[in-house]
């Protein structure tokens, strides 16, 4: 499992770092620039497409398909994704396809996601270093400690976490069905309680919209737990009129002061279906500039915080890891049948609510569990 701080987990750098602008790779890449080069200037282009040409090439020899998270830099995202969304998204494209290959342009967490739901696929992991912060801050054991701890409350994992979590998991939740999962999980098992890992705080954004008991884990996300309500007034002090949307993965009063607050989808719909003037999404940074060239008559102010693990896929790995097959993600087959039986659980469902809005009571949390 990667580490969220970054060692060296025995990841080769690619010695790839650069590849010539041919007439070959310009006649198989112009058609592409169109759609990022609201964001990437022309010469910084050329230094792209020969990766996007031999990338786009060898998906079709090996029968392989990209999956590209939110947070991927618009060349990955626009340019070789064949699948764009959140994780869960991405891991239900991939299993309906006839793809053997799966390359996840994301993070670790992800990558086992698609393993679990695509066991018999190939899925590779660009640069096994790819960690996050939230995933990494529990473990299956912590787990088991903690329903020792609360027998007979049910467990609701978000699907930022890793196989072994989620394998000690009753049911697995997105940030935007979060509110749906806990009721139904407190309906199911007959209790008042619920233990919601390990995001202490969307436990407290979701604590604020239910009256079910809930106890979480001081987990956090390092980009989403650094923006401030004080950021958000500043935000639209310097840009009145501005439509705020955050993502609940922020601490609760940030979402207080925004006016609309989902998950990746759910904010990038918003943008869609709404088209605001003006609109900042508190999030990860790549995320404004992928939405951005989706709606192209929307301003978007842009102060966001770039998540270091999302940045360690780039394209010379994406072509490396097609070319070498590295790094497979394995995940012990009894992990996997444990983890699939959370997340069908919850993708069997019906979805009520797509987004949270911000908050008309304070969220009552009935406790945070550092240690067990
Ligand atoms: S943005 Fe946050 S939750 Fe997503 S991978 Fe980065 S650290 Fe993890």
């Amino acid at each position: 499992m990667p580490d969220s701080s970054g060692p060296d987990f025995g990841n080769h750098e690619t010695d790839i770092n650069y590849l010539p602008y041919t007439d070959e790779v310009k006649a198989k890449t112009d058609h592409l620039y169109p759609k990022v080069a609201n964001v990437i200037p022309e010469l910084e282009w050329r230094a792209h497409a020969p990766f996007i040409a031999a990338i786009n090439d060898l998906k079709k020899q090996k029968n392989a398909v990209i999956l590209a998270h939110n947070y991927m830099t618009p060349e990955i995202f626009n340019c070789v994704g064949d699948f764009a969304g959140d994780s869960l998204q991405l891991a239900k494209e991939a299993a309906r396809t006839d793809a053997e290959i799966i390359v996840q342009a994301g993070v670790h967490f992800m990558a086992e996601t698609s393993k679990i739901l695509c066991p018999e696929k190939t899925v590779l992991i660009p640069d096994l270093r790819a960690g996050c912060s939230l995933a990494a801050s529990i473990t299956g054991e912590d787990v088991r400690l903690l329903k020792q701890k609360y027998p007979g409350a049910p467990v609701v994992t978000y699907v930022n976490s890793t196989a072994d979590v989620k394998a000690e998991t009753d049911i697995c939740c997105t940030s935007s069905n979060a509110v749906e999962v806990v009721e139904y999980a407190a309906k199911e098992f007959n209790a008042d309680t619920v233990l919601f890992l390990p995001d202490q705080y969307l436990a407290k954004n979701v604590a604020a919209m239910t009256d079910i008991k809930i106890v979480t884990w001081a987990g956090a996300c390092e980009v989403h737990e650094r923006f401030s309500a004080e950021d958000i007034r500043e935000i639209r002090e310097g840009n009145p009129g501005v439509i705020v949307l955050a993502h609940p993965e922020c601490p609760p009063d940030v979402l207080a002061e925004a006016d609309f607050a989902g998950s990746t989808s759910g904010m990038s719909n918003y943008v869609k279906d709404n088209q605001p003037d003006h609109v900042v999404l508190i999030t990860e940074c790549s995320m404004s500039d992928n939405v951005a060239l989706q709606n192209p008559g929307v301003n978007f102010v842009r102060p966001c915080n770039l998540c270091p693990h999302m940045k360690r896929i780039s394209l010379p790995k994406i072509l490396r890891a097609l070319q070498t097959m590295e790094h497979k993600v394995e995940i012990d087959p009894e992990i996997i049948d444990k983890a699939r039986v959370a997340i069908d659980r919850m993708i069997a469902l019906p979805l009520v609510r797509q987004s949270m809005y911000t908050h008309e009571r304070a969220p009552e949390v009935a406790a945070i569990e550092a240690r067990v």
